[in-house]
């Protein structure tokens, strides 16, 4: 059993993914395994309706809004949203606070004006960037609301009178927040929700319909919502799994209660940062992500080093992306206060032994 920080494809509880691969053996009482039924079974007609069922519950979402399971990733979402929602003589307003966010920006181009009002690019993505005010003529504002990479979140979601649009994949479910504020939300399951291969869409119906272009078929989510997420096939497995997940957030009391743990395995980690002498935090203070926790050693040249003290106790996926260097623990839903509390014993003991 190892400790698993990796940014994702991400950590999952135990006990679902040993129902999950139950599920890949026989499904529900058929005689079949999940992977070999029809989307269209009413089994699996019942997995999505549940899947959709408590993601409504979870984050509070009313009938406003549509919840969908789509393919294609986050990144779909970073050209089907602004596709969907910005006219082509429209105007929307980004935020760049790293490259997912990025990302997002270079696709909507493609699609109508856009203004980056805002970005933390000039010190490296280490901050979270406010202040500013919008006039009411953009079709919405889109921020990333966890930047994976540099280990930065939006701690309070901007107040700028137009609606929001958000990447959520690295943080989705792991704290509460008003839905109402946002016009879509989008997560690609493999951070926080499930498996890779189903994204979720959560999309206000009364912001469709309002863009003037032809749209294709399955970029289009007047077409997903019509059928429920089976215009075509979906990621069974994916959809599955996420709900397993879903129903576990649950039991565990839900989003407040699995916030109340996130704000603990954080708190433990940041401290231990701040405290130890080899080690610094890249990230402004009021902006550190409770996902995924950046930090680096004053010696670079400890780094192999300290890699392998934490592989010994079981800690993998620590390396930081390149683009920050140093390491990264993705602390995401599923990991338990005791794994932290494993890898802040390693970080001790390193103390000791460099020091
Ligand atoms: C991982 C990630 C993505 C990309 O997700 P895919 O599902 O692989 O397309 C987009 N945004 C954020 C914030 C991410 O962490």
């Amino acid at each position: 059993m190892k400790y698993n920080f990796y940014a994702g494809p991400a950590i999952l509880p135990r006990e679902v993914l040993e129902e999950a691969s139950q599920a890949v053996l026989e499904f529900s009482g058929m005689g079949l395994s999940l992977l070999e039924i029809s989307h269209r079974s009413k089994e699996f007609i019942a997995v999505m309706d549940e899947a959709v069922a408590l993601v409504k519950e979870l984050l509070h979402v009313s009938d406003d809004y549509a919840v969908l399971f789509l393919g294609g990733g986050a990144s779909t979402q970073f050209a089907m949203g602004p596709m969907n929602l910005l006219d082509n003589s429209a105007k929307a307003a980004y935020t760049d606070t790293g490259t997912w966010a990025s990302k997002a920006i270079k696709d909507a181009k493609l699609y109508g004006q856009v203004d980056v009002i805002a970005s933390s690019k000039d010190k490296n993505y280490s901050y979270i960037p406010k202040g500013y005010t919008l006039d009411s003529s953009y079709s919405y504002l889109h921020i990333t609301s966890n930047n994976t990479i540099f280990g930065t979140q939006y701690r309070q979601f901007p107040e700028v009178g137009v609606p929001l649009v958000c990447d959520m994949s690295s943080d989705i479910f792991s704290r509460t927040f008003d839905i109402n504020k946002f016009d879509l939300i989008y997560a690609g399951a493999q951070k926080n929700m499930g498996p890779a291969g189903a994204t979720l869409v959560i999309i206000k119906k009364s912001a469709l319909g309002k863009v003037t272009r032809e749209i294709p078929a399955m970029l289009d989510y007047t077409n997903h919502i019509e059928s429920e997420s089976m215009y075509n096939t979906p990621p069974v497995f994916s959809v599955y799994v996420s709900m397993l997940n879903l129903r576990w957030i649950k039991n565990m009391g839900g989003v407040v209660a699995i916030q109340k743990l996130n704000e603990d395995k954080a708190a433990l980690l940041y401290n231990e940062i701040t405290r130890n002498t080899l080690f610094y935090s890249p990230t402004q203070e009021e902006d550190r992500s409770f996902m995924n926790i950046c930090f680096l050693l004053h010696n670079k040249d400890l780094e192999k080093e300290f890699l392998s003290e934490c592989k010994k106790a079981g800690c993998v996926g620590l390396e930081g992306h390149r683009s920050v260097g140093g390491f990264r623990a993705s602390v995401y839903n599923a990991m338990s206060i005791a794994g932290v509390q494993v890898l802040v014993d390693v970080m001790q003991e390193f103390e000791k032994t460099k020091s």
